[in-house]
């Protein structure tokens, strides 16, 4: 025989009530939803995010740390909010998740373009003290922290070595530390940068660009390695400098090439060779930075 909508519907209800009553046989589970202070037919119709919930609740209770957190999200509790009429449910953040966000707020203030967002996790407290290389590095930032902070208007590095001596871990090393204090720095693959700002003509170029322009700190990553035009020279890294050099603000650069070597890398473009125009890039470059060198073992993962 067919059963009707009215009987289908209480059967329902039927079976709904049962799974709750067989899940309050536990009674921390009862106890958990009972405390949610709603009405038992909306609990009913919960039960099995209910049961989730209670899960992730327990585990947190016998929490062992972040790193061995059982809960689906780690970090993160699977939590009942009732409401008038029904029950939602959201990933909160527990104590010790909301104190590490907390602690790391300030890498908010790094802004990292077509580099690893991994970068912004580079510290002071983990740079390599034991490699010599790195002491006047050290120093030097030392020295920038105090005058930046004194509003002195320090210059920047044109810091060039060998590939993978920890160039730009210690310039973002810097940033972090400022960021600390809630300097705000940017970090641009120079190379990849300039196939992204090519790209966004139709779109945000301008915004791209003066948002590099101004940041208070700048490092430009890896300049000599990108495929020098007039476009990039004369357009993008010409003004930017210039601009960076008027307002007094503190712009970094990596390279693999001494500034030498840099220079003659601006020599040539497809139009022709232009010493004059590479000397004027070289001389805001010389104008902003102190140059030093840091040879060091490649200290990439192979
Ligand atoms: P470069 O810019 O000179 O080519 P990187 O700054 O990219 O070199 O450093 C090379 C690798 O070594 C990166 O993976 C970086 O994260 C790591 N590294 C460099 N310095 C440190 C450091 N002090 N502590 C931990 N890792 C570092
Ligand atoms: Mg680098």
């Amino acid at each position: 025989m067919k059963k009707n909508f009215n009987d289908l519907y209480s059967s329902n209800l039927t079976a709904l009530t049962q799974s709750f009553q067989e899940a309050c046989a536990d009674k921390d589970f009862k106890k958990f939803v009972y405390d949610l202070n709603v009405k038992e037919e909306l609990l009913e119709k919960y039960t099995s995010n209910l049961q989730d919930a209670f899960i992730e609740y327990c585990n947190c209770k016998n929490c062992n740390g972040i790193s061995s957190c059982k809960n689906i999200e780690k970090g993160y509790k699977y939590t009942p909010i009732p409401r008038e009429r029904t029950i939602d449910f959201s990933y909160d953040a527990c104590k010790i998740m909301n104190k590490i966000i907390k602690d790391n707020k300030y890498k908010d203030n790094l802004n990292v373009f077509d580099l690893n967002e991994e970068i912004k996790n580079a510290s002071f407290k983990d740079v390599f003290k034991d490699d010599k290389a790195r002491v006047p590095i050290i120093k030097y930032f030392k020295d920038f922290i105090d005058e930046y902070n004194n509003n002195k208007h320090p210059k920047g590095l044109y810091l060039h070595g060998s590939f993978g001596s920890g160039k730009t871990y210690l310039i973002a090393s810097l940033f972090n530390e400022l960021a600390k204090k809630n300097i705000k720095s940017t970090l641009v693959y120079f190379p990849d940068f300039l196939v992204t700002l090519k790209s966004s003509f139709q779109t945000d170029y301008a915004e791209k660009f003066n948002y590099i322009k101004k940041t208070p700190l700048l490092l430009i990553d890896d300049i000599g390695a990108e495929n020098c035009s007039n476009w990039s020279r004369d357009e993008v890294l010409g003004p930017i400098l210039q601009y960076r050099m008027e307002n007094n603000l503190p712009t970094f650069f990596t390279s693999n090439l001494t500034i030498d070597e840099l220079e003659k890398s601006f020599y040539i473009t497809q139009t022709g060779v232009d010493k004059i125009k590479a000397g004027r890039i070289i001389e805001r470059i010389k104008y902003l930075t102190l140059q030093k060198e840091l040879i060091s073992k490649d200290r990439r993962i192979k």
